[in-house]
């Protein structure tokens, strides 16, 4: 990719998501029990930590996919989102538009083609018009090299076309934050360089972005700030080059230094 697209969120600074006491159970288990997270415009935060440690719970809850228990999500200094007990199905979609995910498994609708995967979102969430999604998605397919695939259906694609074709499905839809969760596990080794390069490359564009990874060696490439969670809780945070490399609480010492 050569280019800053149109629609990268311009330069500013400050904080674009807060995060406060947020908490989450499944049935009557806590697996977030009060996270607080500031993730600036332009920055790269990695959530890092064990298998089980709510770093996918989190970002389900920023992304609307999970409804909160607790806690108080606000999008650049937009009104804030508070959560309750009582708090409808409305209010944690009206986040869904903010961020936008990549997932682990790439999620992409197995009987459309590449060009409906990357426009389905905004023609029927963002009521764009299918030219002007079309027109979107082409610009941002060639970008991953993938434009030529248009018309192929997912399982004609390898694992990281697969996945190069869900980041540039995010990115169709013009999010402020994206998210990222365990984007690489599920490639064949010789595969996860090109999606690296890519997630590298919008890092480096100025996106915004929370990233959930085991790469630990990528979080200390491209990520600001790294938080360490275990057991729904952050133990740690701060410069990625302190967390990886000086951590200072045990666990995170234990965690880091298996990985690393
Ligand atoms: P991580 O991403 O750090 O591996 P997760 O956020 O996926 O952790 O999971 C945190 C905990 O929540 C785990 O114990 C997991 O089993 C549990 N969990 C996640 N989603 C659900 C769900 N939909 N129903 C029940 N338990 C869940």
């Amino acid at each position: 990719m050569s280019s800053v697209p149109d629609h990268t969120p311009a330069p500013s600074s400050g904080a674009l998501l807060e995060v406060s006491g947020l908490r989450k159970s499944f049935g009557g288990t806590e697996v977030l029990t009060s996270i607080d997270l500031r993730v600036d415009t332009g920055t790269v935060v990695a959530l890092i930590g064990p298998s089980g440690s709510g770093k996918t719970t989190v970002l389900r809850c920023l992304n609307g996919l999970e409804q909160p228990d607790a806690g108080v999500i606000s999008f650049d200094g937009g009104p804030s989102v508070t959560f309750s007990a009582a708090t409808t199905r409305r209010r944690r979609e009206s986040l869904r538009t903010r961020s936008a995910m990549v997932f682990q498994g790439y999620n992409l609708f197995p009987h459309r083609t590449v060009l409906q995967n990357v426009t389905e979102g905004p023609i029927h969430a963002l009521g764009r018009s299918k030219a002007e999604a079309e027109e979107l998605a082409m610009r941002l397919l060639d970008r991953v090299g993938l434009a030529e695939r248009r018309d192929a259906y997912p399982h004609e694609l390898s694992g990281g076309q697969q996945q190069r074709v869900g980041i540039v499905r995010a990115l169709a839809m013009t999010p402020s934050l994206l998210l990222f969760d365990e984007p690489t596990s599920a490639l064949d080794p010789e595969l996860v360089g090109d999606v690296l390069r890519v997630i590298k490359e919008l890092a480096e564009e100025g996106w915004t972005m929370v990233l959930v990874t085991h790469e630990l060696s990528f979080a200390r490439d491209v990520a600001d700030e790294v938080v360490f969670m275990d057991g729904g809780v952050v133990v740690e945070r701060g410069p990625a080059s302190q967390v990886l490399g000086e951590p200072r609480q045990e666990r995170t010492q234990r965690f880091v230094h298996r990985l690393l």
